[in-house]
C-alpha cells in the first residue's frame, strides 16, 4: 500500500488522514477537497460562528502547518470529479491521481429551493458551508426580519442565534412538529417553548409556497395558508442529502448513502466511506448518520481497517445542540422506541426513549448528569428501571454501579 487518496477534505476526511500518520503509515497521503478553508468544524456555522462569539481561526480542526508537517498532500479548491476505477485513479483538477486505497468523505449536501420558489435570490441562505455563513453574515442586521424554513437542529439554531442578533424571527416547519424527524413530542415540546418564550413566531404544519423578491432579492413570502409577508433575509434548513454523485457515476452500490459493510467497504473493495455519506449496517438494518461523533469515528475505524485492523465500527451515537442558554446532548438512537420517560429535574431535564424496557436514547436538556449516566448505561447495553428515572429524586450515578 503506497498512496492513499482522501475526498473531501472536512470533519471525516481530516480524522482519516490524521489517524493513517497517527497509526504509523508512511506512503502517500493526498487529500482533496473542493472547498477553499482547510478542514474545519461546523458546528459553530449555526452557533458561536454566526453569532459572531468566535472567529474563522477557532473553525480549522487542525492547524494548517499540520498537513505539511505530517506529509499530507492537501489540496483545496480541487473538485474531484470522476473516479477511474480499472486504472485506480481520480481525476481531480484536470490531473489523474492514482490510488491503491481511496477513501470517500464527500460529506452531505444541503437542500435548496428550486429557483421558481425563490431559492436563486439574493438573501436566501442555506447554512452548509463557511461560505454560505459568510455570505449571510451582512444581512444579520438588528431590527431585519428572517423567515427559518425548516424546525430541524440546524434551522432552530439559526432562529436562535438570529433572535440573539436582534432580527425578527419566523420560523415554519411543514410538518406536524418541528423536530419530527429526529425526536419524541415532549422534545418539540420544549424546545417550541423555548423559542416562543425568546420571541420567535413559531408556526408549525405551515409550509412554504414560495419566497417573493424585487430585483432579485428577498422581499418575502408567501405560506402554505396563503399569508403573504415581508422578510428580509431567509435561511433555508429542510435538510441535507448524502453527496453521492461521484460514487454514483463510478458505479459503487448507493443505498441512501454509498453502501458500506461493517469495516467502511464499499462495493470496491479498494474504495471506503466514511462520515455524512456512507450508510452502513446498524441492527440488523442500514442507517447513516449526521454528527460530528459519526464522522470522526467510522474514518478512524476506516484508516484502521486500510493498513489491516479488519475491524466492524459499531457506533455510539452522540450529539449536541445549542439554542440559547439551552445545551441539548444526546445519547443513542431512539428510532423504534416505544414509550418516553420524562426526568424532569426543574432546569434540568431529559426524556429517556424506550422500546419495552430497553433504554436506546437520552435527550438531556441542561443535563450533563442525566446525558453521561444516560450514554453509559446505552454504551453497556443496560437498562434502568424508567420509574427510577422519572423520580427526580433518584440519583442517578447510583443506576451505574446497580
Ligand atoms: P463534511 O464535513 O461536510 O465534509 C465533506 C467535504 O467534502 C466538504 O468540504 C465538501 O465540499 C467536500 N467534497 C464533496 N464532494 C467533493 C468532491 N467531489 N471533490 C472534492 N471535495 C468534495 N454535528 C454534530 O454532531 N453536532 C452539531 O451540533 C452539529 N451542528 C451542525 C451545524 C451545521 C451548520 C452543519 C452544516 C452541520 C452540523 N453538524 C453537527 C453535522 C456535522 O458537521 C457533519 O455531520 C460533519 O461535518 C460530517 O462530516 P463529513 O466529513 O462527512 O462531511
Amino acid at each position: 500500500m503506497e498512496n492513499i487518496v482522501v475526498v473531501g477534505a472536512g470533519q471525516a476526511g481530516a480524522a482519516t488522514v490524521a489517524r493513517l500518520r497517527a497509526l504509523g503509515f508512511m506512503g502517500q497521503i493526498t487529500l482533496i477537497g473542493e472547498e477553499h478553508a482547510p478542514p474545519y468544524q461546523r458546528p459553530p456555522l449555526s452557533k458561536a460562528y454566526l453569532l459572531g462569539d468566535i472567529g474563522v481561526d477557532r473553525l480549522y480542526l487542525r492547524p494548517e502547518s499540520f498537513y505539511a508537517e505530517s506529509r499530507i498532500d492537501l489540496r483545496l479548491d480541487t473538485r474531484v470529479d470522476a473516479i477511474d476505477r480499472a486504472d485506480k485513479v481520480v481525476i481531480a483538477g484536470g490531473q489523474s491521481v492514482p490510488y491503491d486505497a481511496l477513501v470517500l468523505t464527500t460529506g452531505s449536501v444541503p437542500r435548496r429551493l428550486p429557483s421558481d420558489m425563490g431559492g436563486d435570490l439574493a438573501g436566501a441562505h442555506v447554512v452548509r458551508t463557511l461560505a454560505d455563513v459568510d455570505a449571510m453574515a451582512p444581512g444579520v442586521v438588528d431590527g431585519a426580519r428572517a423567515l427559518v424554513i425548516g424546525g430541524g437542529y440546524i434551522g432552530l439554531e439559526a432562529a436562535a442565534v438570529l433572535r440573539k442578533r436582534g432580527m425578527e424571527v419566523t420560523l415554519i416547519e411543514a410538518a406536524e412538529r418541528i423536530l419530527q424527524r429526529v425526536a419524541a413530542p415532549e422534545t418539540s415540546a420544549y424546545f417550541r417553548d423555548l423559542h416562543r418564550a425568546h420571541g420567535v413566531t413559531l408556526r408549525e404544519g405551515v409550509g412554504l409556497t414560495c419566497l417573493t423578491g424585487v430585483d432579485g432579492r428577498v422581499t418575502g413570502a408567501i405560506l402554505s395558508d396563503l399569508t403573504e409577508h415581508p422578510f428580509d433575509l431567509a435561511v433555508i434548513g429542510i435538510g441535507i442529502t448524502p453527496a453521492t454523485a461521484l460514487a454514483e457515476a463510478a458505479g459503487l452500490e448507493i443505498e441512501n448513502g454509498i453502501r458500506t459493510d461493517a469495516m467502511g467497504r464499499t462495493s470496491d473493495p479498494s474504495i471506503y466511506a466514511a462520515g455524512d455519506c456512507a450508510s452502513l449496517p446498524y441492527r440488523g438494518g442500514r442507517i447513516r448518520l449526521e454528527s460530528v461523533q459519526n464522522a470522526i469515528d467510522q474514518a478512524e475505524a476506516v484508516a484502521a481497517n486500510i493498513l489491516g485492523a479488519d475491524t466492524a465500527y459499531v457506533p455510539m451515537p452522540w450529539f449536541w445542540s445549542d439554542q440559547y442558554d439551552v445545551k441539548l446532548q444526546i445519547a443513542g438512537l431512539n428510532t423504534g422506541y416505544d414509550r418516553v420517560v420524562v426526568r424532569d429535574g426543574g432546569a434540568a431535564r431529559s426524556h429517556w426513549y424506550f422500546a419495552g424496557d430497553t433504554l436506546l436514547a437520552v435527550d438531556a436538556m441542561n443535563d450533563p448528569r442525566g446525558y453521561m449516566v444516560g450514554k453509559r448505561l446505552i454504551e453497556a447495553g443496560r437498562s434502568p428501571d424508567p420509574a427510577a428515572i422519572a423520580d427526580p429524586v433518584t440519583d442517578l450515578k447510583a443506576l451505574l454501579q446497580a
